[in-house]
């Protein structure tokens, strides 16, 4: 540490310090939910509302032909324009049936 006043390692070490405390304080966040969910007996997956998003559609239910990976970024920017959205470019999403939400698999398997 040749060239590094007392108050400038001083200054690294509260730098870390909080660096890690942040980083503690986020992952005993997500303990403590996980854990409060677990012993309250509910689904740490979904809270007990027993369905998820479909992870497909986004929810919405439906699929823009052609693939999804651009779906919810052309959705916003057709919103945005004010442009109404082809619904012929639009199919049923078939993984959730075009209702946007499973069966929650946590739920679904331990029940
Ligand atoms: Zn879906
Ligand atoms: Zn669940």
């Amino acid at each position: 540490m040749e060239g590094l006043t007392e108050s400038e390692i001083a200054g690294f070490a509260v730098g870390a310090l909080l660096l890690g405390a942040s980083i503690a304080a986020q992952s005993v966040d997500g303990f403590i939910a996980t854990s409060q969910r677990r012993s309250l007996n509910m689904c740490k997956r979904c809270g007990d509302l027993r369905m998820v998003a479909c992870s497909t559609c986004k929810g919405v239910g439906s699929v823009r032909k052609g693939g999804t990976f651009t779906f919810a970024m052309l959705e916003d920017l057709y919103e945005t324009l004010g442009a109404e959205t082809n619904a012929a470019d639009l199919v049923a999403c078939s993984k959730c049936r075009s209702k946007g939400r499973l069966l929650c698999p946590e739920c679904s398997k331990v029940r």
